[in-house]
């Protein structure tokens, strides 16, 4: 099975969650395996050819292959994209699609009957997991509302269904009891959590509680580990969740996918809470929470992009001084409404646009990062080696961010918290000694 996306690997847990629970093994190899599931991404062109590269190579391999995720959700010409590629495979189906995988392979490969398994009662599963066992991802709801004139996933996934609060939370707690120390919180648009169910209320505990972003992080606070949010827009109730991040219930890290700065370039790019005043909301943030980590991400060059709009663009990284920013050239993704915009940019302007945000952003990272030099920060380990560990801060998300290099001999194992005095800055990680 093929990984893609953080959501992506959530609905291939839940695929090997319910393949376990139903008795079905999994294979390292090709081989040994009966069939192969493929879950892919079909987000930029880059995913697509990776994805139908390796739905060709599990065809040559094993023959016998099920493909899932965006890509199967995709057409060109009004035909499957993956059938018409890959037409050997057994069965596509879209992303979030547990259930029809499922299916598909009790029709390929129906379970054999046992006497003992058959006839126990159905065991909640234990739930397996494709992260370390020290954090992982929750998803909180499927799909979104919106519909960002560059993106194309509400085409793949659908519009927002957001799980009931009680079922979040519920597997929250399934996810602390295993062990897990860090909670990532994802979904398209995490301040949207919710507004499809209307808030509605549902059970947690016993209490009636709504499903709502604000409720949710309230819940999640209480569970005593570390938990991140991810893809929050700004709107107005985010201001409601930072003051839980200055109390330290939730870790003051905020994902907060911009995009741009300039109202014509938003409006063109039907961004949600565009209309924001973005550099007040940070430093209003800032000024609850000085410790706040803000994460976001920005297209350079995007269709009709003038000098002016772009410099607005920087003049905002300059004021508004983000922790950590990751910027992408545009490139149309096949299917976007960005594509018919007039005033496509060459490729090399839009290239050197997203150079010079990252010159800019490259010194106020540095400046921010140094500025933790003498500080002591908790830190969650990672990886352990003779004389070095490798753990992350609250500012530090797995895969995305930097991370902190621990000095020390001293016996430590995955998952431990440990506070750590910083002695250095790189360019974006950090270095630091133990506590005594
Ligand atoms: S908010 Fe916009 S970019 Fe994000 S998934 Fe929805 S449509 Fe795509």
């Amino acid at each position: 099975m093929s990984l893609g996306c953080p959501k992506a690997l959530v609905d291939s847990e839940r695929i090997l969650t319910q393949l376990r629970a139903e008795g079905y093994a999994t294979s390292a190899t090709y081989h040994d395996a009966d069939l192969v599931i493929v879950n892919t991404c079909g987000f930029i062109d880059a995913a697509v050819a990776e994805s139908l590269d390796a739905i060709g190579e599990a065809l040559a391999e094993n023959g016998k292959v099920i493909v899932t995720g965006c890509l199967g959700a995709k057409t060109e010409g009004g035909e499957n994209l993956v059938r018409k590629v890959h037409g050997k495979v057994l069965a596509v189906t879209g992303p979030h699609a547990t259930d029809e995988v499922l299916q598909h392979v009790h029709t390929h490969l129906p379970k054999r009957h046992d006497q003992f398994v058959d006839l126990m009662p159905p065991l909640p599963p234990a739930g397996i997991k494709l992260t370390p066992r020290h954090y992982a991802y929750l998803k909180i709801a499927e799909g979104c509302n919106h519909r960002c004139s560059f993106c194309i996933i509400p085409s793949l996934r659908g519009d927002l269904v957001s799980r009931p609060i009680g079922a979040v939370v519920r597997e929250a707690e399934n996810l602390v009891r295993q062990g897990v120390r860090e909670i990532l919180v994802i979904s398209q648009d995490t301040s949207a959590y919710g507004v499809d169910l209307r808030y509605k209320l549902d059970f947690v505990g016993g209490r009636a509680v709504k499903t709502k972003m604000t409720e949710l992080v309230r819940e999640l606070a209480q569970l005593g580990v570390w938990v991140r949010l991810h893809s929050v827009y700004p709107y107005p109730h985010v201001d409601e969740i930072v003051p839980l991040m200055a109390a330290g219930k939730v870790l003051p890290y905020l994902d907060v996918p911009f995009q741009h700065a300039d109202p014509r370039i938003l409006k063109l790019m039907k961004r949600p809470a565009s209309g924001e005043r973005n550099v007040e909301r940070v430093a209003a943030w800032r000024a609850i929470c000085p410790e706040i980590t803000i994460r976001s991400t920005f297209i350079a060059g995007f269709p009709g992009e003038t000098e002016a709009e772009f410099e607005t663009l920087l003049q905002f990284l300059r004021e508004a001084r983000l922790d950590r920013v990751g910027c992408f050239a545009y490139s149309p993704v096949s299917g976007a409404a960005a594509n018919e915009l007039p005033g496509a940019l060459p490729d090399e302007v839009r290239e050197q646009r997203r150079a010079r945000v990252m010159q800019v952003q490259q010194e106020i990272s540095r400046q921010r990062l140094q500025r933790k030099i003498g500080t002591a920060q908790r830190v969650l380990i990672d990886r352990v080696g003779p004389t070095v560990a490798i753990g992350r801060s609250a500012a530090d998300a797995p895969e995305i961010d930097g991370v902190v290099h621990i000095k020390t001999r001293r016996r430590l194992a995955v998952g431990d918290f440990i506070e750590v005095k910083i002695t250095a800055a790189r360019e974006h990680d950090l270095v630091g000694v133990p506590v005594d």
